[in-house]
């Protein structure tokens, strides 16, 4: 593949975030955008928190074709564009934005990334029993999009942030016609709602790098007639992921997520199908690098 040339007609894509060095989208791009032969690129941004509305007044300035967007952007930047598709909405956060000549419009593709991630393991959520751990802003994205699957949904999440897994599944019941009910994350409420989960999804920080040796779940608490879904995806695998295996549990990462929910960004901005396993390919090599 020949290096690529910067002209006048190069369409530019990136993402805005704070921290933003840990990004694994502009490998994930560029290579899709270089193996499909598109006159695009993808860069990282690193926008502080007072400078987001500059920012995006900068990207529609520079005509930026689109962005992603992460911590701590995805509630704030909502009220600086032009449109929000309906399920961002309802959720509460975008993570992408589609820049069409001049019209700026966010949607959420963690929300389809999660969802895509399941049903390219053959595993459909509708009518199962999911519980998801967490209440912060992927666990929103996670639930939503779970509920308008039609599941049975608990949310359990420590003790301090209860009243956010409240909020989520209160505006849940106003959107949806589904069972969801919002608990304390506790080794009682975990042991009681395991025995009766189809999918677990861990949607908190525990467990990330650098707490690697760290897992929200016990192993004793794992099956093997259950799916276990860790949206983290660094390390690779991680612990919860290692265990869920040992007890024959099937088990999805989080790089399947991040991997899907940037091929649906760029699905929006080009119009085409990225090489998803491409670009998982590249976000993997990447991550390997970084852990060594
Ligand atoms: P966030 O908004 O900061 O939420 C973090 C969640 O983890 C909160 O519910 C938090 O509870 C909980 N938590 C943190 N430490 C905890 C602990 N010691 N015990 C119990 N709960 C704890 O972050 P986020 O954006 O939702 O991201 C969460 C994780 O998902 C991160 O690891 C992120 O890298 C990953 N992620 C992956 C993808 C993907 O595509 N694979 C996409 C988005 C995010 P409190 O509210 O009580 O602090």
């Amino acid at each position: 593949m020949k290096d690529k040339v910067i002209s006048g007609k190069t369409k530019i894509c990136g993402i805005i975030g704070d921290p933003i060095e840990h990004t694994m989208s502009p490998v994930m791009h560029n290579t899709a955008f270089k193996t499909l032969g598109l006159d695009y690129v993808y860069l990282p941004f690193k926008v502080k928190n007072e400078e987001l509305k500059q920012a995006i007044a900068g990207a529609r300035a520079l005509n930026i074709r689109g962005l992603n967007v992460t911590i701590p952007h995805k509630v704030a930047v909502m009220q600086l564009l032009d449109k929000i598709d309906p399920l961002a909405e309802k959720i509460g956060a975008a993570n992408t934005i589609v820049n069409d000549e001049g019209i700026l419009t966010g949607y959420n593709t963690d929300a389809y990334g999660f969802i895509q991630a399941l049903l390219e393991k053959d595993i459909n959520p509708i009518g199962k029993k999911i519980l998801v751990l967490g209440a912060g802003g992927a666990a929103k994205a996670i639930c939503f999009i779970l509920a308008e699957q039609g599941v049975s949904l608990v949310i359990l999440n420590r003790k301090l942030e209860l009243e956010w897994a409240q909020d989520i599944a209160n505006r849940i019941k106003q959107n949806y016609t589904i069972n969801v009910r919002a608990d304390e994350l506790n080794k009682k409420n975990l042991e009681q709602v395991l025995a009766n989960t189809d999918i677990l999804v861990n949607a908190t920080s525990v467990g990330m790098s650098p707490n690697s040796h760290e897992t929200p779940v016990d192993a004793e608490f794992l099956c093997s007639n259950m799916v276990v879904f860790d949206i983290i995806y660094n390390p690779f695998p991680t612990r919860l992921l290692q265990e869920a295996k040992t007890a024959g549990a099937r088990t999805i990462d989080g790089l399947e997520m991040l991997v899907c929910q940037g091929a649906l960004s760029f699905e929006k901005w080009t119009g085409q199908k990225p090489p998803v396993d491409l670009m998982r390919q590249s976000a993997m090599r990447l991550l390997q690098k970084n852990e060594k």
